[in-house]
């Protein structure tokens, strides 16, 4: 099917037909230092933040194009990764007519767009290991099916889904599949489906700075997908969606990639401590394989352990309502003492 594959057919007819809003800035977009630019109603008067900012993010995409090996107009960005996945809703699914498929236990921001946009959400549980059920997936599509969110490295569950599991998905779902890569840079010895974007044209990745690049703080989410995709997302989305501060913020991070890179590899160290000290815990029965920065652990009583926690100044996250996730926390990896501070805590429970 993907040679026949047409995003067109894919796109809601009211966003296939509108004319994007052209701001002074999408107009006029040479920066010469001796133009005068009397065209968007700014404060003349210079503070660092007085002209709007460059609504495509044009140097953004092409340090992360060259970093990423893809093309600048395979990139779109978004005031994180939620809105990036909104605007994938908005484009592709007609409120109370199609459906879109996940997959819990989940993150939780699919079921919410769903609902927001009037999108019927259908949800297909992971096997017990946590992987996709891909006979029972193909099954529950149909031609209104849209979207097909698969969250790898998953959270709650941590681990990265199975390669050719995906693949097949991929191949075989008639609508677009969005690969939910907000860990990805956690994995180790596994790539990004980045990769596959020239062979798979029904296929959006997401990104986020919010997780490994430490700035969660500024809100930039990324999204990869074939150029046909992104245009289509870019006549859609607000023309100044990723303001100033944060683009200038988050290049000086991306242009340091070696300081991240760095953290990561040190969050990697400490969950590896983590899970070797997690499973020696008389309260925890379980302690699941991780590739992204938490670890989830079955334990005796998860709300009884939930509430001790707090109680000794620890916030996690309590995962025992999810689906396959009873009696179930997810601790993120923390900083070293951070990390101490939680097995000490659990050790006196
Ligand atoms: C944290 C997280 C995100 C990040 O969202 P932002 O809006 O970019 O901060 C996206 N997807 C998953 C699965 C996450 O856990």
């Amino acid at each position: 099917m993907n040679n026949l594959f047409n995003i067109q057919n894919l796109v809601r007819e009211n966003v296939a037909r509108l004319k994007p809003y052209s701001s002074a800035r999408d107009e006029f977009k040479e920066f010469d230092k001796d133009m005068v630019f009397l065209d968007a109603n700014e404060n003349p008067f210079e503070n660092g933040v007085n002209r709007y900012p460059d609504p495509q993010q044009r140097i953004l995409k092409q340090v992360l194009a060259g970093q990423k090996d893809v093309s600048s107009d395979q990139i779109l960005l978004g005031n994180g990764s939620d809105e990036v996945l909104d605007l994938i809703f908005r484009a592709f699914c007609e409120p109370k007519v199609d459906n879109i498929i996940t997959l819990p236990p989940t993150y939780g921001m699919y079921k919410v767009l769903a609902a927001t946009n009037d999108i019927d959400n259908r949800e297909v549980l992971l096997t017990q290991n946590f992987e996709p059920d891909v006979p029972a997936i193909l099954q529950t599509a149909d031609e209104r099916s849209k979207l097909l969110f698969l969250c790898s490295p998953n959270n709650p569950t941590a681990n990265c889904f199975d390669v050719d599991s995906v693949e097949k998905l991929v191949r075989q779902f008639k609508g677009i599949v969005v690969i939910d890569e907000a860990y990805i840079d956690f994995v180790i010895g596994r790539g990004s489906w980045t990769k596959k974007l020239e062979q798979y044209p029904n296929l959006i990745v997401t990104q986020t700075l919010s997780k490994a690049y430490g700035l969660a703080g500024i809100r930039l989410g990324v999204c990869y997908a074939s150029a046909e995709i992104i245009s289509v997302l870019n006549k859609i989305k607000p023309p100044y969606n990723v303001n100033e501060l944060t683009q200038r913020r988050a290049l000086t991070r991306i242009e340091n990639e070696d300081a991240v890179q760095k953290e990561v590899a040190q969050i990697r160290s400490e969950r590896e401590k983590l899970f070797i000290e997690l499973v020696k815990i008389p309260l925890v029965k379980m302690v699941y394989p991780s590739d992204a920065n938490f670890i989830l652990v079955k334990v005796d009583d998860a709300t009884k352990r939930y509430d001790q926690l707090i109680e000794k100044g620890i916030v996690i996250r309590n995962r025992t309502t999810q689906p396959l996730c009873e009696n179930t926390l997810r601790f993120t990896v923390g900083k070293p003492e951070e990390n101490k501070k939680l097995i000490a805590t659990l050790l006196k429970m």
